[in-house]
């Protein structure tokens, strides 16, 4: 049985009974039937479709929202903005796929004459399996399926146990839109059926989100059998802040970027590096904005932090802190002396100064509320230590001389570089991440065409 706890109350919401293999056979057979007659339709047609699930998503937000938030934790203001941006995808990819997957023709000749016409086509692959985390559970399946979807491919989900909740919402939200039966299914499946799944000729590829752990499995099974695979891996971006940044702005965007979502975000601003010029300055105000968090019930509005997500994730973060403070890093804020504040799930926003690496804050992940400040000598030492990380999914930087951010940007080992902003996901630009990060983009053009097969047309 899967079971839904609320992490703030610690009450069980629900248990959701797996599927049996029966069932999940059933779903495999429906979803080879729906991939034909789905990828058969005009690309209008899918994108209409679509267009009317962002419609459904909008109109349901407040009761997804609250779905969300008692699975997970996050609050109802952040879970109510989860669902509105999978909304406005729906509408960006309407709006754009027809132009992201127009053919392409191509001047081509063959042994000196020219060939008559030579063309690229965009064509989907056929079900493809999502396995997908709960920090953002809405979000992250419909980042993969609202552009899977539209390009032709029919998706097949296997959500994070403690949020089967928010799984079979997903699902109902296309099939409530008008979608066929079958084009998206959830399926209450654990890890071990990954591998059948994976293994069945019916399910063309695969994208997991998630631990590097998770993702070596999956894309090893899947390359043994020559399947494509997406990778959305962890991150411990560094948001680098130079000698000449706007400080209050940066130390803003710090904070936020480090506690949004309780800090479990792959995103979020993890390594706080700064120039030592400014670190003094920069810490002060990032105190500052670290003391106005008000933690609580997520479904309150006045409450900017909830729980974290599990107990097993609080104990983690724990644990990471104490090894940090073990090798002499100094607790600024969120507890004293060398003990951090925690009940249960609420574990209270920190600060670590003096980190470097070699300790746990510095070379892991950390998937919690522990914002660390590192001290740089200066910009390349900063970039050196920015690059010095398994790591490489997005980053910040902070500076008022947009040359030398031009020049910098393309220094740094990741994904992506936002300058003098939020690091986030936007449908607008590709979204992925280099070195243990992951492989392949989710988002924007890039995104679209994944699970496609890029077809060449070469007549004669
Ligand atoms: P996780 O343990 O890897 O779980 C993610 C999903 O993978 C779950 O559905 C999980 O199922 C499944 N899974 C676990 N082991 C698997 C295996 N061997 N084969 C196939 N599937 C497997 O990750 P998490 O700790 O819950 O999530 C947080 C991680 O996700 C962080 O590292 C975070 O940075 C990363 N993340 C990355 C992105 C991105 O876009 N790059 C976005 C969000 C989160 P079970 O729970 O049933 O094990």
């Amino acid at each position: 049985m899967f079971t839904s706890i609320n992490p703030y109350t610690q009450k069980k919401l629900k248990t959701y009974r797996p599927d049996s293999s029966a069932g999940i056979e059933r779903k495999l057979k429906q979803a080879d039937r729906a991939f034909a007659d789905w990828s058969a339709l005009s690309l209008s047609d899918r994108t209409a479709s679509l267009r009317k699930v962002g419609d459904y998503l909008k109109t349901n937000k407040q009761r997804y929202a609250e779905l969300i938030t008692a699975e997970m934790g996050k609050t109802l203001q952040e879970a109510l903005g989860e669902v509105e941006k999978c909304a406005t995808t729906c509408t960006f990819y309407a709006d754009h796929a027809a132009a992201y997957l127009a053919d392409q023709s191509i001047e081509s000749d063959s042994d000196g004459g020219p060939a008559a016409r030579s063309v690229i086509t965009y064509q989907p692959l056929g079900p493809v399996l999502a396995i997908m985390p709960w920090n953002f559970p809405f979000w992250q399946a419909m980042r993969f399926a609202i552009p899977g979807l539209i390009a032709g491919n029919v998706g097949l989900l296997k959500h994070a146990p403690n949020v089967m909740g928010c799984a079979l919402a997903i699902e109902e939200s296309f099939r409530e839109s008008g979608l066929p039966e079958g084009v998206f299914q959830s399926l209450l499946v654990d890890v071990p059926v990954v591998e059948t799944l994976l293994k069945d000729r019916r399910v063309k590829a695969a994208t997991l989100t998630g631990s590097g752990r998770a993702g070596a499995s999956m894309a090893a099974i899947a390359g043994s059998q020559i399947k494509k695979s997406v990778l959305e891996l962890g991150g411990s971006d560094a948001l680098i802040v130079l000698a000449d940044a706007d400080l209050e702005k940066a130390a803003e965007t710090a904070v936020k970027s480090r506690m949004q979502n309780a800090g479990q975000s792959c995103i979020a601003a993890k390594r706080f590096i700064i120039e030592k010029s400014v670190k003094k300055q920069f810490t002060e105000l990032v105190q500052h904005h670290i003391a106005q968090i008000k933690q609580g019930n997520p479904m309150d509005e006045a409450t900017t932090m909830g729980p974290m997500a599990r107990l097993d994730l609080a104990d983690n973060i724990e644990r990471q802190f104490r090894e940090t403070i073990t090798k002499r890093a100094k607790l600024i804020a969120g507890g004293s002396g060398t003990t951090l504040h925690r009940e249960g799930c609420n574990v209270q926003p920190m600060l670590l100064d003096h980190v470097k690496p070699g300790m746990a804050a510095f070379d892991e992940e950390t998937f919690g509320p522990l914002a660390v400040l590192i001290e740089a000598k200066d910009e390349a030492d900063a970039i050196q230590l920015a690059n010095q990380s398994d790591f490489g999914l997005g980053s910040a930087l902070w500076t008022e001389d947009l040359d030398k951010a031009a020049r910098l940007s393309r220094q740094i080992q990741a994904g992506s570089v936002f300058v003098n902003g939020l690091m986030r996901s936007d449908a607008r630009v590709p979204f992925g991440g280099i070195k243990t990060s992951g492989f392949g983009r989710e988002l924007s053009e890039a995104g679209i065409k994944e699970f496609t097969n890029v077809k060449t047309i070469w007549v004669e």
